[in-house]
């Protein structure tokens, strides 16, 4: 099944065929909260929802709170439990050791992942790709097993998807903060990524040709270093 998603300027398309018995990973993120509400909604698939553990707590009040509000009656399976105390820079060790522990459980023919591409570097001055906080994805993952039927999507196609299926409503119950696990802080990579896709969707960051033309002039006159651009355009 094909979905669409994006503003008219940037439209993607999601292809998903699922297996008979998937396994979808949540985080309590936009992200994993879209995409197991669209596979619950438009598949027969038997679905096994799993968390992956990344503190003391195992109680997830917040996904619990998204599965009541979405109507979903799933139980939660917490995964990862030998590996949980990782610290945070080896996050990305810690999901994929817990995805193979899923495979070897043998409970499902697929595991689907909410992994959206990493956010652009331009937009992120603050989260280099050497910072620990950015997210170090794999482009493009091809694997029998594990699905991220998102991997190709900016934050704001996510978005726009949980617009078009009428469930954007759960945007208010969803924490995709990297610090805090109940709210956010407003300033990590997940936060700020967050923001920035609702302000692309609803007021992107844009240009015209008359902008063009006022730096072009500036460049040709004024600029002699010839390296401004990242200033001009305030990015
Ligand atoms: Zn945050």
């Amino acid at each position: 099944m094909k979905f669409n998603c994006g503003p008219e300027w940037d439209e993607r398309i999601i292809t998903i065929k699922p297996a008979k018995k998937i396994g979808v990973l949540v985080s309590s993120g936009l992200d994993s909260t879209t995409l197991l509400s669209l596979l619950y909604n438009n598949f027969d698939s038997e679905i096994k929802l799993y968390n992956v553990r990344t503190g003391v707590n195992t109680d997830k009040p917040v996904i619990r709170d998204i599965l009541n509000k979405l109507g979903i009656d799933l139980t939660l399976n917490i995964v990862g439990n030998s590996i949980w105390q990782t610290p945070m820079y080896n996050h990305h060790a810690r999901l994929w050791k817990a995805f193979q522990e899923i495979k070897e459980l043998g409970e499902v023919d697929e595991l689907y992942c909410g992994n959206i591409q990493s956010p652009r570097e331009a937009f992120f001055p603050d989260f280099k790709v050497s910072s620990p906080e950015f997210p170090k994805r794999p482009w493009l993952t091809k694997d029998s097993f594990l699905k991220n039927p998102f991997e190709h999507l900016e934050k704001y196609h996510v978005i726009d998807l949980g617009r078009r299926l009428g469930i954007d409503h759960i945007y208010n119950t969803t924490i995709s903060c990297n610090v805090y696990e109940l709210w956010h802080c407003g300033k990590c990579m997940g936060c700020k990524e967050l923001l920035w896709g609702f302000s692309q969707l609803d007021n992107p960051t844009s240009t015209s040709l008359d902008d063009l033309v006022a730096k072009a002039t500036l460049d040709l006159t004024t600029d002699t270093t010839k390296n401004h651009d990242k200033e001009y355009w305030n990015l």
